[in-house]
Parts: structure tokens; C-alpha cells; sequence
């Protein structure tokens, strides 16, 4: 017997396309809300971090810091409905740019920046030498 397709949470409307729903999909344990039309992204408060587990630190939080007066996005956040989203970057020295809602906490990510998000945070994984420590291998070796 078929399941009704009614969704246990309240559904989110795409904040780009009109009328548009977003559906469950899950990535890993988390479930996060995709629109079927524009293949955007809505997650939740927490769950970037959540996706992006095995990165060291917040990612939520460094994104946060970069919040400047002149970048309000023209998109509402599909939770709190009416509150506009502020543009923000993905860690600073990424051009990912993401929708956030002050209010909830709430990402919205346009087609393919999650993928992108997950590439840098393998990157990071796959590069366990931080600066600080190739900067003491290299005081290690010198002559003194
Ligand atoms: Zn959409
Ligand atoms: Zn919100």
C-alpha cells in the first residue's frame, strides 16, 4: 500500500520558485529539504554542521561573521515566512555564497553549493598540515 505522501513537517516553500514545495532528501543521517524544480537547498539550523561533520570547527559560525549591511537577499526564508535572508559566505576565502536567516539560523543553498560546500570540506580533511603546523616542521629543520 502506497504511503500518503503528506510530510511530517510543516512544508517549506522554494524561496525562489513560486508555488514550488520542498521535498525531504536525505544526505547521510540528515534530512534536508529540496525544491524538485531549482534543486535548492534548505537546511535547517545545524545541519550544515551535521553534513559536514569531519571538518574541524563551526562552519555555521564562520559564515556568520561575514554578514554585511549591503548584502540582504531579495529571497524570504521559507521557515520564518516573511523574514528576509542575508547573503553570507561559506568560510571567508570561498566565493560560495549562501541565504541565511538571522532569525531561525536557516541556510538556503542554490543548486550545486552544497556539493561545492562538501568538496571544500574534503579538501580540509585530505589536508591534515595546517599552516601553523608546516610553519613548525619548517622552524624544526633549521640549523640552530
Ligand atoms: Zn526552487
Ligand atoms: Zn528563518
Amino acid at each position: 500500500m502506497p504511503e500518503n505522501n503528506s510530510p511530517k513537517t510543516p512544508s517549506l516553500a522554494c524561496p525562489k520558485c513560486q508555488g514550488r514545495f520542498l521535498n525531504e532528501r536525505k544526505i547521510g543521517a540528515t534530512t534536508v529539504h529540496e525544491c524538485p524544480c531549482c534543486s535548492g537547498i534548505w537546511l535547517d539550523k545545524g545541519e550544515l554542521n551535521e553534513i559536514a561533520h569531519p571538518a574541524e570547527g563551526d562552519l555555521e559560525y564562520c559564515s556568520r561573521e561575514n554578514i554585511e549591511e549591503d548584502r540582504i537577499s531579495e529571497f524570504l526564508c521559507p521557515a520564518c515566512k516573511g523574514s528576509k535572508m542575508v547573503k553570507v559566505n561559506f568560510v571567508s576565502y570561498s566565493d560560495i555564497i549562501m541565504d541565511y536567516c538571522e532569525k531561525c539560523g536557516g541556510l538556503w543553498l542554490d543548486r550545486g553549493e552544497l556539493d561545492a560546500i562538501i568538496a571544500e570540506v574534503e579538501k580540509l580533511k585530505h589536508v591534515p598540515e595546517s599552516w601553523d603546523h608546516k610553519i613548525m616542521v619548517f622552524l624544526s629543520k633549521l640549523p640552530f
